[in-house]
């Protein structure tokens, strides 16, 4: 099993025992050297010409205290994001432009791609976690950011990662790739199956129920690959190779457009056949790619 991390999967310097130190965090915040990663509605402000983009590091501001998270630290420095959504324009403060990450994510260098998935994903669980959800009064946020903690109740709500299982099912010499309805349809795109794994049920389970839903297909063994934050919203997705037992597709149409066997000749000939396959810094594209170089 190759090793090497996914995209968005930085391995920061997370520091997050310090989270918990308000006397560090306070003297951070302070520090001269503190910078700030800048975060407007899901866009990451990124600084740098077209080859070579890079999250913005801004020096930190006094109006930003209550909108900041600690990331962890990086060259011996505080790193935080700033979630700058309450402004009804971007501001950029000097510095580059807004893009979505599921935009530049793939583009950003492995680290940054890591810090941004971590500021979107607490900065997405702030904005849907407003109130205490078991007693309605507000939540305050404490631990540098990454706990809500009701105002009436006491009680901590931690941020939250949808776990959801993707498979490469495979037979023999062929895979199985699915178009879902809601991938564009101008770029004809085939990648692995996904979904979401439900309560009481485990990764293997889901990979088997998931298979059999989508596309009728029946799946045996069921093999851990890696996995990869992934924080559109929220979500873990959690990679697997799934052997599959028969081969008739029986498509669910609401969700699938479309799905198919194919050799590794037809994969490595995609651009020629006329359809795409999933974006580079996808889990879905390395499965297909760990298959296609393991022959
Ligand atoms: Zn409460």
């Amino acid at each position: 099993m190759n090793n090497t991390a996914n995209h968005y999967a930085g391995g920061q310097e997370r520091a997050a025992l310090l989270r918990e130190d308000e006397t560090w965090q306070a003297a951070a915040r302070a520090r001269p050297d503190a910078r700030a990663i800048g975060l407007w509605r899901g866009q990451v402000l990124v600084v740098g010409d077209d080859a070579a983009p890079q999250a913005a590091r801004l020096a930190l501001r006094p109006e930003w205290d209550e909108t900041l998270v600690f990331l962890g630290v990086e060259a011996d420095a505080p790193l935080f994001a700033v979630d700058l959504s309450a402004h009804e324009a971007a501001p950029n403060y000097g510095a580059g432009a807004y893009y979505e990450l599921r935009g530049i994510g793939a583009r950003l260098p492995g680290q940054d791609a890591g810090w941004c998935a971590t500021a979107r994903g607490l900065f997405n669980w702030w904005a849907s976690h407003k109130f205490c959800p078991a007693c309605g009064a507000g939540l305050r946020r404490v631990r540098a950011g990454w706990v809500l903690q009701c105002a009436s109740c006491d009680r901590e709500h931690f941020p939250r990662t949808d776990s959801a299982v993707i498979m490469l099912v495979v037979k023999g010499e062929r895979v199985l790739l699915g178009q879902a309805h809601k991938f564009p349809p101008e770029r004809n795109m085939y990648s692995t199956l996904a979904g979401f794994v439900e309560p009481g049920e485990s990764l293997e389970d889901a990979v088997r129920r998931e298979v059999a839903e989508e596309v009728g297909v029946r799946v045996g063994k069921v093999h851990y690959r890696s996995s990869q934050p992934w924080p559109f919203p929220a979500s873990l997705m959690l990679g697997f190779v799934a052997q599959a037992e028969s081969e008739e597709i029986t498509l669910e149409e609401t969700e699938m457009r479309d799905a198919k066997w194919f050799t590794r000749a037809d994969l490595e000939a995609h651009a020629a056949l006329g359809f795409s396959l999933p974006p580079k810094d996808s889990i879905a594209r390395r499965l297909i790619d760990e298959w296609l170089t393991s022959a």
